[in-house]
């Protein structure tokens, strides 16, 4: 979005693009994760979550649908707010649905580990980044040639954590901040290093990011979560990408305590390119229905919904613009 937004991709040179991967956390969480939180609204229970996954689309409802038919859907901006919420509902379940990658999955994990109310579950969708910028670079050759590794998650991680990545497919991975000159330092810092062939893991950050990350939040993800297999919208599963409760909070775990079969969800609405955007391979304004029938008012696909997702910012921001 910072990038669209100061209109950098004009100050690149020819041939250098910068495109939007599998960041937004709205836009990769699974139909059969929404569909379940959906069931779980519309069995009774309160479902807490993040602003944008209300305006999802589902197989057949988004969660703002679910509410307009009666359930209890509430928008929250942590987890803690999500325990706030159980404790005024003694008498019910409330189910957290917690998306988002290592920046938020702490949050979740701190609340799980604090004595959480009885009644609180969680439905985790965590994501982790690793993993993705490993899928992208495993299928056929592309046309990716480095990454630009975001400030916020590496807060958490540390730069280290991109070190096997890099080692592995011999590409260059930059840790950028969101400033203007944060991005286009850490281009920079790509580029130099495929000038020079050297492919490593550099921190353009360091004002917030370092080596080893946040070892407290390291040890909360730790203690709550082991990683598993997970699903990712229009991508399908990457192994070892996700976050799922540890056996001993099974208590607080949604998929245990209120199983739901999901629906057989169809991940791609008819035409969108979503997942061509999220894996690289297209940039929005490349989808049929970019515009047309496909607007932050009308989202078809979920790359349109959240203000981070590729299509939305595309559309409020335009691609490469001209000087
Ligand atoms: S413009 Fe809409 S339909 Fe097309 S890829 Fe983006 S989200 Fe999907």
């Amino acid at each position: 979005m910072a990038i669209a937004q100061h209109g950098l991709r004009a100050l690149l040179p020819e041939g250098v693009e910068v495109l939007e991967g599998p960041g937004c956390p709205v836009c990769v969480t699974p139909t059969s994760d929404l569909d379940r939180a959906v069931k779980l609204a519309l069995g009774g229970a309160i479902v807490c979550t993040f602003g944008d996954m209300t305006r999802v689309p589902g197989t057949r409802v988004t969660l703002a649908g679910a509410r307009a038919q009666g359930a209890d859907v509430r928008v929250v901006l942590s987890a803690a707010d999500a325990v706030e919420v159980a404790r005024q509902n003694p008498g019910r379940k409330v189910v957290f649905f917690a998306v988002g990658f290592e920046t938020t999955a702490p949050g979740t994990a701190a609340v799980l580990l604090d004595s959480p109310p009885q009644n609180l579950c969680v439905l985790a969708s965590h994501k982790l980044i690793p993993p993705a910028l490993s899928a992208l670079l495993s299928g056929p050759p592309g046309p990716i040639a480095g990454f630009l590794a975001p400030g916020h998650v590496s807060v958490v991680i540390g730069a280290r954590a991109y070190r096997p990545v890099a080692e592995r497919y011999g590409v260059p991975i930059v840790v950028a901040g969101f400033e203007p000159l944060d991005i286009l330092y850490a281009i920079a810092l790509v580029l130099r290093q495929l000038w020079e062939g050297r492919a490593e893991v550099e921190n353009a950050y360091g004002r917030a990011v370092t080596e080893e990350g946040n070892l407290r939040a390291q040890d909360l993800l730790a203690r709550a979560f082991e990683v598993a297999d997970a699903a990712w919208r229009g991508i399908g599963t990457i192994p070892g990408s996700g976050l799922r409760l540890r056996e001993e909070l099974a208590a607080h775990d949604a998929g245990q305590v209120l199983p739901v079969e999901a629906e057989e969800g169809e991940e791609r609405p008819a035409g969108c390119r979503c997942a061509d955007v999220l894996l690289a391979r297209a940039v929005p304004s490349d989808c049929p229905l970019f515009r047309a029938v496909c607007t932050p008012l009308s989202p078809v696909g979920p790359c349109m919904v959240g203000t981070e997702g590729a299509c939305h910012v595309w559309y409020r921001y335009g691609g490469r613009p001209e000087l």
